[in-house]
């Protein structure tokens, strides 16, 4: 839901053939980071959306989704948590492996909350509660695999996504022509 167009297509720098030689260009958001005007204009954009949204908190994904929740639960007032890879943060509730662009990782962790709720055996008292209307939020969606293994994750919590925000979307990952080889965004958000 970033502006359309030239304007998005400009607000990530693109560095051909990163992270390998298959990969045609890697966007890259320290394009923008560098950039107050530009990067205040993408959290002033998303901050509008969801200031109409009901949202309990947001989560922002390891590394980069890390940069754009953060400030926009800032501007929203809203909680923020970090989604990370497996092992990274104590205390936390973790997906399984998913496939992504690059190939396959292996979980993404939500914190629990502090202190453990005694009342709750499946000692899911995570930052996320039941019921919770959730925010997610990355730099860049390509075939949605992280994107849906965090929302596996809030559904397993008994919360709902509300909405998933990225500042760059690749289109050709969203449903891609067949015999194409790649994996499309669509079919795996229908299913
Ligand atoms: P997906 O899970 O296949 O949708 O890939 C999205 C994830 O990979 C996000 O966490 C992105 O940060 C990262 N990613 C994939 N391609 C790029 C890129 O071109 N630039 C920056 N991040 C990327």
């Amino acid at each position: 839901h970033a502006p359309d167009g030239p304007v998005a297509r400009r607000i990530a720098s693109a560095i051909p053939y990163y992270p390998y030689k298959g990969i045609p260009r890697f966007y890259d958001i320290n394009g923008f980071l560098v950039r107050p005007d530009v990067f205040q204009l993408v959290i002033d954009v998303l901050a509008k959306r969801y200031a109409a949204l009901e949202i309990d908190s947001i989560g922002g994904f390891d590394a980069r989704g890390f940069v754009i929740g953060a400030p926009l639960a800032l501007a929203l007032k809203k909680p923020f948590f970090m989604l990370r890879k497996p092992g990274k943060q104590p205390n936390a509730v973790t997906s399984g492996a998913y496939e992504v662009e690059y190939g396959s990782r292996a979980g993404v962790s939500v914190p629990r909350g502090h202190p453990l709720s005694a009342e709750d055996p499946l000692k899911l008292s995570t930052v996320v509660k039941r019921g919770d209307r959730v925010l997610l939020v990355d730099d860049l969606v390509a075939t949605g695999g992280t994107l849906a293994a965090g929302v596996e994750l809030i559904h397993r919590l008994g919360a709902r996504v509300a909405e998933c925000a990225c500042v760059v979307e690749l289109k050709m990952f969203y449903d891609p022509p067949a015999g194409s080889g790649l994996p499309s965004r669509k079919a795996l958000f229908e299913g």
